[in-house]
């Protein structure tokens, strides 16, 4: 009798510890924490590290109606640009976010073994690029209102793109440089924020002037979107009262295409102290917790051989923080632009208006 009595003990023992551990394992779930999605599935924010915010492994300019995997030889792309990683590896970074949208060269079975191949974490996005005249978006768009389309973001970030198994991060999306959004990239926008508000996937839009940052804040902020949801891609075309006021409403300003270009004079807009005067404005303006940077480079094009010249990686590491730091921002400023506002912006998470 002592013994069963014994045995009875020890099972609810067992059970306890089972339902502690089932708690806890239950309690850290990413789902219930602030986490980023990469291709390997979700990972810390704290993990990211030294990020790039904003670059391209591949691009295949085609066009939606002609392009697809088969376009490029995956071990080719590979073999060419590991060694461009490697140097940015070699800097510190950690983080690549892919920018390249779908229909416009996103493979997400190449990032992901590329990932496994130098150890850096890769974040590649769903959603349309309209910039362009339309030509990187598919024929389905055109009959699809924003929540048929939102339907298709949103089942990416929850089943994976394709057969992949790669979640997207974030969302990327890119309107025409015209003097008003057209109806079309309006639905474009509106379906970023459908499903941001059902992902918590933050929206990159390529944009450029103030107007049409603006303009998608406002259609945002229409849907019960919060501005800090929406990355202003291109930023470094808008100007410096246009930055300021949408940094001061939330939004992240993205300074990309971020160069050394030599035959540049020193000051001149686009040169490295050009950029460091609008990052130093930001700063002033206690605004640099919202500045996000990148070169916007590469890429592997399919069409040219070899993937023609491709960019490297390494000028923000080579010119503009050692010209940053020589007008005295301290490593916690670097910190705070290179590793905690890439953390914060990709986080995902939804963010209303209130
Ligand atoms: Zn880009």
């Amino acid at each position: 009798m002592e013994d069963h009595h014994y045995d009875d003990l020890k099972i609810i023992l067992w059970l306890i510890l089972f339902l502690v551990f089932g708690i806890i394992i239950i309690t850290c779930k990413p789902e219930n924490k602030d986490y980023v999605m990469t291709v390997n599935g979700p990972e810390a924010p704290g993990k990211l590290g030294i990020a790039l915010e904003h670059e391209h492994i591949l691009v295949d300019f085609i066009g939606a109606d002609s392009t697809g995997y088969f376009r490029w030889n995956r071990d080719s792309v590979i073999e060419r640009m590991i060694p461009l990683i490697a140097k940015i590896k070699d800097k510190g970074l950690r983080t690549f976010i892919e920018c390249t949208p779908a229909y416009l060269g996103r493979d997400p079975w190449l990032l992901k073994e590329l990932s496994r191949r130098t150890g850096i974490i890769f974040i590649t996005n769903t959603g349309y690029y309209g910039s362009q005249k339309n030509k990187f978006i598919p024929e389905s768009f055109f009959s699809e209102n924003a929540e048929e389309l939102a339907e298709t973001w949103i089942s990416e970030f929850r089943n994976g793109i394709e057969t992949s198994g790669v979640k997207p991060g974030f969302i990327k999306i890119a309107v025409e440089n015209d003097s008003v959004i057209s109806p079309d990239h309006r639905k474009l926008v509106a379906a970023a924020g459908l499903t941001h508000l059902r992902t918590g996937m933050t929206i990159a839009s390529h944009t450029g002037p103030d107007h049409l940052a603006f303009g998608q804040i406002e259609i945002l902020k229409g849907l019960g979107v919060h501005p800090s949801a929406f990355i202003w891609v291109h930023a470094q075309r808008g100007t410096l009262e246009g930055i300021t006021e949408a940094a001061k409403q939330g939004a992240w300003i993205s300074l990309d295409n971020i160069r050394y270009r030599p035959g540049l004079e020193s000051g001149a807009p686009n040169s490295i102290e050009w950029y460091a005067d609008r990052i130093e404005a930001m700063k002033s303006a206690l605004l640099l917790q919202k500045v996000l940077l990148s070169h916007d480079s590469g890429w592997y094009d399919p069409s040219k051989p070899r993937g023609g010249d491709i960019n490297g990686y390494t000028d923000i590491f080579d010119y503009l923080l050692p010209e940053l730091t020589s007008r005295g921002f301290t490593k916690d400023d670097i910190d705070q632009i290179m590793v905690k506002n890439p953390a914060e912006a990709f986080k995902i998470r939804i963010r209303k208006l209130r």
